[in-house]
């Protein structure tokens, strides 16, 4: 288990967000996480990778426990990668530079480098030719495309997605859930946060279902999907599907 979750609860002064979030994810393995609005999908991530405080239990995340105080919390933020439903590209660096810059900054690479390697990644999400390129001449699916090679670019040994193409135009999202999918093909460990229900049930290895600040059904798509002896489970998707 890379993954390892335990009775995690987050409050926000009284307003209690996570009630108690148990839940492992193994290596290679790809976990969508779906839910309505408010349920604390986002909080759920941002405990993750540390952006959150989280308020009580317990997360370890490839050997680190994010609750000792021992742990470099800046070591398990470059393992963890995130990728956000805003593209918060650069503006003033070009593609490429987006790519190469936390390699650089943080890990100390080369910038001859970091060029190669932000060359390989942006062939890998289809954007070798937009190296030179300002984000703003990109689209948001292309920008969604750079913000996965820059996450990539510090080699993460779990990529964690929160609606990654919610703020897409339709015809967009096809070319970011293909790299996200190409990606779990290579391997990736993955949890994603999506209102892609196809997306999940096609990719996703297990599905979460969020409600209310609880895991309230998981299991295999085939099971969450074929579901309907939970009735805010069944409420939810007859409004998503
Ligand atoms: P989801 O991603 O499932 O839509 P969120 O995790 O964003 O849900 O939010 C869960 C709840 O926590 C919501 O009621 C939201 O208003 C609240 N919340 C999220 N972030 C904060 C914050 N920084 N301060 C106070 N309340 C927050
Ligand atoms: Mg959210």
């Amino acid at each position: 288990m890379i993954i390892q979750v335990s009775d995690l609860t987050k409050n926000y002064g009284d307003l209690k967000v996570l009630k108690g979030i148990t839940t492992q994810v193994a290596e290679k393995e790809v976990v969508c996480v779906i839910g309505p609005s408010g349920s604390g999908k986002s909080t759920f991530l941002r405990c993750l990778n540390q952006l959150e405080e989280m308020s009580g239990g317990r997360i370890v995340i490839n050997g680190h426990d994010l609750s000792d105080p021992k742990t470099d919390i800046n070591k398990v933020r470059e393992e963890v990668g995130m990728v956000f439903q805003r593209f918060n590209l650069f503006p003033h660096k070009t593609v490429l530079e987006n790519v190469m810059l936390a390699p650089v900054k943080v890990k100390k690479m080369s910038q001859e480098e970091a060029r190669k390697q932000g060359l390989v990644l942006l062939q890998k999400v289809g954007l070798q030719d937009k190296a030179d390129v300002y984000p703003e001449r990109l689209s948001g699916g292309q920008m969604q495309r750079v913000a996965i090679a820059r996450a990539l670019a510090m080699n993460p040994k779990v990529m964690l997605f929160d609606e990654p193409t919610s703020a897409l135009d339709p015809e967009l999202v096809g070319e970011v859930l293909a790299v996200i999918k190409n990606l779990a093909k290579e391997g990736m460990t993955m949890v994603v946060v999506t209102h892609e229900m196809n997306f999940a049930k096609e990719v996703g290895d297990r599905i979460i279902f969020m409600d209310q600040g609880i895991i309230m059904a998981e299991g295999h798509p085939s099971e969450v999907f074929g579901n309907s002896s939970n009735d805010r489970l069944r409420s939810f998707l007859g409004k998503v599907l």
